[in-house]
């Protein structure tokens, strides 16, 4: 059983489409969980149709639903504070030694986070890579485990098969619910007007055909 799990990605939503059920498992089990989250999102192209945002109002707006997502999730939040599409340009070692010193207060016993080269955005890749930096600059024997998510079209081929696959099909609704609370972001698919029952009902269906596994790779810091 783990002790506490800290979720390192860069954007609102990442931890909605990405981890809410392995999430949300582990809360059922009682243990904690916190989100580290890297950006506001607020370079995101997405304004909702009609617009309801603009580039003023779109960090807070993101915030706001990332609050709402972590509430649904049950997990606590931290915000680190960095510049949405920025992050690859940021000094690596910087932000491993800032992420070290969180994970050195927190002491997970894992951590989630990309996989860098095989997360699709820059800011996936970057935030991962430094995430793996920060634990292997940790004291051996007090690094948490890694778990890294990928999801490009060729990792497969690339990585072979994830050795975690959750099957996550008792969390589906609560993954849905997450989802939702990311209105800014799901465009047409799930704007406020379209956010009926019976869309919830399409959304679930496809949902436990394409989410109802999370799958990740331990990172294997021998190697
Ligand atoms: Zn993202």
């Amino acid at each position: 059983m783990e002790k506490h799990v800290v979720v390192i990605y860069p954007h609102p939503d990442d931890e909605s489409f990405g981890a809410a059920g392995t999430i949300a498992q582990f809360r059922t089990q009682g243990v904690s969980v916190t989100y580290l989250c890297g950006t506001l999102g607020e370079m995101g192209r997405n304004m909702g149709n009609p617009p309801f945002a603009n580039r003023e109002t779109l960090p807070e707006i993101r915030k706001q639903e990332l609050i709402e997502a972590c509430k649904v999730l049950d997990m606590e939040l931290s915000m680190l504070g960095y510049r949405d599409k920025t992050l690859e340009y940021e000094d690596r070692q910087e932000v491993a030694m800032h992420l070290k010193s969180i994970l050195d207060e927190m002491e997970p016993s894992l951590v989630i986070t990309h996989y860098p080269g095989y997360a699709v955005h820059p800011d996936h890749n970057a935030l991962g890579a430094a995430a793996i930096e920060a634990v292997k600059l940790m004291e051996p024997g007090k690094r948490p485990t890694v778990w890294a998510q990928a999801f490009s079209n060729n990792f497969k081929e690339a990585l072979g098969q994830p050795d975690i696959n959750n099957d996550i099909s008792d969390q589906i609704d609560k993954k849905i619910e997450a989802i939702f609370c990311h209105d800014s972001q799901a465009g047409g698919v799930i704007s406020q007007r379209n956010k009926t029952e019976n869309n919830k009902i399409d959304l679930k269906a496809e949902a436990q055909k394409q989410m109802g596994q999370e799958q990740f790779y331990t990172w294997d810091f021998n190697s």
